[in-house]
């Protein structure tokens, strides 16, 4: 994976091409008469793209043969293709290589569980934040995604769920999680016009519950107040990893710009704002930051608020000396914490072997046994 994302041209100061996931339904109109066609085609071809999760333009039989091809190729241009599909779990997991029209890599991670399918995905090719843990961030940042970029990652994972391409027969996409490469926050824009499409009712959007949209922010206090101001009722985790500045100066660079007690300030207020339980990440890195006294301190930062904590056993990155907790060392943080009434589960390692490969995780959480 590393040495693909060597080999690939940078992207920046390119830009995707535009696409109707772009746009808001007033301006997929206006982009259809702009093409000299009817404003209701702007409908037609969300439907198609949206409800029928269509790939191919001859399928859109509604739409005159004349029209389609000129219309699919201006607004549902291809956006990224497959460079490769890995399965875990029984076909359960599957993760995607993409490979954008400039050659940048970004990935997914589809995860189908008994109750409910949750997408992972990206929100920029790369990323500039420089967490040392993070393969993603060893590579910097290529460019950000565009809003289509983002949601095309849902839709081809809705449509494998939807064509019964996944284990467990046809299914839908309950749950997004804004865990895969990038920080969503440094792509502002983009990403809430995402969360937009991907929350906004059929044909319009793909009508998934805000409610099952996670952002995962690395914690950009300015972006965190903004967001807050938009009334969405999304859950917003931040990855904290570590209680005290000098640690997480380290762990989590962006912590000199914006400190420990700055960031939870931000996101206590968030949670008041939108009545939202927020999520705390923190990545169990053996004895770097899983000292019973980092138990106790993040205990007392985090009682008596709207919040939940998800540790994660370490994804070693290649070439890293940091590897997981012990499972002693993680029972005891997590025991210290609920001994603090701070609810905490551990995630699952789930599609360890295959998420892994970029350091990053699989975003399903189970109750620590
Ligand atoms: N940039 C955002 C979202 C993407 S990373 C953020 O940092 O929050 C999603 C989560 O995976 C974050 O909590 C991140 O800290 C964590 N993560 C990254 N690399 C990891 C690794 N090697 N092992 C465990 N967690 C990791
Ligand atoms: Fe970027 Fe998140 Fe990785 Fe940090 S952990 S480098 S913010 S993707």
């Amino acid at each position: 994976m590393k040495s693909d994302v060597l080999l690939t041209r940078t992207g920046r100061g390119s830009r995707p091409p535009q696409h109707l996931a772009d746009l808001d339904p007033a301006e997929r109109r206006g982009a259809a008469v702009a093409l000299g066609e009817p404003a209701y085609r702007a409908e037609q071809l969300s439907r198609h793209y949206f409800a029928r999760l269509a790939d191919d333009a001859a399928t859109m039989t509604d739409i005159p043969a004349a029209a389609r091809g000129r219309l699919a190729a201006e607004l549902l241009p291809p956006l990224l293709s497959v460079v490769r599909d890995v399965d875990c779990d029984g076909g359960t997991t599957r993760k995607t290589l993409w490979r954008g029209f400039d050659g940048v890599l970004v990935e997914s991670v589809l995860m189908r569980y008994p109750d409910r399918t949750t997408v992972c995905v990206s929100s920029q090719a790369g990323c500039g934040m420089g967490c040392p843990f993070c393969a993603t961030g060893q590579g910097g940042l290529r460019r950000n995604l565009s809003t289509a970029e983002i949601v095309e990652q849902v839709v081809a994972a809705a449509r494998v769920l939807d064509r019964g391409l996944v284990p467990g027969g046809a299914g839908r996409v309950d749950n997004v999680v804004f865990m895969g490469m990038g920080e969503p926050l440094a792509n502002y824009r983009a990403v809430l016009g995402a969360l937009r499409r991907l929350t906004d009712p059929v044909p319009a959007g793909l009508g998934i519950s805000l409610r099952g949209v996670t952002v995962s922010t690395v914690g950009l206090v300015p972006a965190i107040c903004r967001l807050a101001t938009e009334d969405l009722a999304l859950t917003l985790a931040l990855s904290l990893h570590a209680p005290d500045d000098e640690l997480r100066d380290t762990l989590v660079p962006v912590n000199r710009r914006w400190p420990v007690a700055e960031v939870l300030a931000a996101m206590w207020d968030y949670a008041r704002r939108s009545s939202r339980r927020v999520s705390i990440e923190y990545a169990l890195i053996r004895d770097i930051n899983d000292q019973p006294e980092r138990a106790e301190l993040l205990g007392r930062l985090l009682r008596g608020q709207l919040v939940h904590v998800n540790l994660i056993p370490l994804n070693p990155t290649p070439g890293s000396a940091w590897t997981a907790s012990r499972p002693a060392a993680q029972r005891e943080f997590v025991r210290r914490l609920r001994a603090h009434r701070v609810a905490t589960t551990v995630r699952d390692t789930r599609g360890r072997e295959i998420a892994g490969a970029c350091g990053q995780l699989s975003a399903s959480e189970e109750p620590q046994a």
